[in-house]
């Protein structure tokens, strides 16, 4: 499986021939219902014998041939009823090559050949989910685990010592009340164990974000044990027990969590960038911050694509087509999809990324917007205030 060091050297991978000489190849097997649909196998092969045969007309890209030929052969080694998908990045001219394996759940079979590498569909499955754990909390037991690409793999867990029954059990009454204290105390000490335990990990950065699986009645007295900066992480909580989690279950939670942050996200976005505040709207405001480092959040429409130009010498993205760059003057290149640079720029900067779908709202606004940690025209601005 991809890890996010994988992705983040994907991102980092430097081009800078002006050949387009790195290749992103995804296959997505099949679905059995697609009958009608060309075996996938085969719809790799013919889009790499396209990619040969353009190479071959238009003279460029020789660069690119050799691995065309290495992902042609692997083409045929794959079939439409695999289990996974497939993701290969490969740039021969600087000897690079990695293969990995993806859940199956791609926009489809697709190749590209340019100048970096093709990471949108890695950033629609990973974009969105930085290490993440699912703490899974009763009040006898804890249980941790890693939430990655939809798979969950358990880490450590605790339970909590079984409280010891005394002779009175039984008898109800006044031994019965304090038993029943002594269990109290207990299940508050087990919850503020787990939360200590919590607190640890987020302090060594084991994980970004957490989603919590706990019943209501013991979330009330659980949730006031969590310290402020694991609440800050924390996605949501949902009635879940402790013994009994599926991949299934965790994705689904996974997903319907981004759901709702999106959908929050896409709200607070557009009312900040309303009242001029840390929201920003369209591609030209969008790229001015990402240059000023203050985006937090990026969302993207899921369908967004825009003709940008790149600097040749200081890398300065700029929405207006101009040939020679405003920020140092050199010549400038242009860009098909202006998100090709700027999904590196999020994965190398772990900006949270979010693509947006079918929101009319978001549509109108040139669907693509960002929250900012700060800004910095109105931090000056303030202290130009204050000091006039
Ligand atoms: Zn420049």
């Amino acid at each position: 499986m991809i890890t996010r060091e994988d992705i983040r050297e994907l991102a980092q991978f430097q081009f800078n021939e002006q050949e387009a000489c790195a290749l992103s190849f995804y296959f997505q097997p099949g679905r059995p219902q697609n009958k009608s649909h060309r075996e996938e196998s085969i719809l790799a092969k013919d889009l790499v014998r396209n990619a040969l045969r353009e190479v071959e007309k238009n003279g460029k890209n020789g660069c690119a041939r050799a691995d065309l030929d290495r992902i042609l052969d692997l083409a045929g080694s794959l079939h439409g009823n695999q289990a996974r998908a497939k993701a290969v990045f490969a740039s021969g001219r600087q000897n690079f090559w990695r293969e990995f394996d993806l859940p199956p759940q791609l926009p489809g079979t697709q190749l590209f050949v340019n100048r970096r590498f093709h990471l949108k569909p890695l950033a629609v499955l990973l974009g969105a989910q930085p290490h993440l754990w699912v703490a899974l909390v009763d009040r006898h037991k804890a249980r941790f685990f890693d939430l990655r690409l939809d798979e969950l793999t358990e880490r450590e867990g605790f339970f909590r010592p079984l409280p010891h029954r005394g002779r009175s059990d039984g008898f109800g009454g006044y031994d019965g009340g304090h038993s029943q204290r002594s269990v109290n105390d207990e299940v508050l000490h087990h919850f503020k164990n787990v939360a200590e335990h919590l607190r640890e990990a987020q302090e060594k950065g084991i994980f970004e974000k957490l989603i919590i699986g706990c019943h209501d009645s013991s979330w009330h007295d659980f949730e006031p044990h969590l310290h402020p900066y694991v609440k800050k992480r924390l996605l949501g909580h949902f009635p879940a027990d402790v013994g009994n989690m599926t991949n299934d279950q965790a994705a689904r939670i996974l997903h319907e969590s981004l759901d709702q942050r999106r959908h929050a996200l896409v709200r607070e976005v557009l009312s900040q960038a309303k009242s001029n505040n840390r929201g920003v709207t369209g591609l030209r405001r969008v790229l001015r911050s990402l240059e000023l480092g203050e985006v937090q959040s990026l969302l993207i429409g899921d369908n967004y694509r825009a003709h940008a130009v790149e600097c040749t010498a200081c890398g300065h993205l700029d929405a207006h087509m101009v040939r020679h760059c405003p920020a140092c003057g050199r010549s400038t290149r242009e860009l098909e999809d202006v998100c090709d640079a700027i999904l590196p720029i999020a994965i190398h900067r772990n900006i949270e990324l979010f693509y947006v779908k079918d929101d009319p709202e978001f549509d109108q606004v040139g669907n693509i917007a960002a929250l900012l940690r700060f800004r910095t025209d109105q931090s000056k601005g303030s202290r130009i205030t204050a000091a006039s």
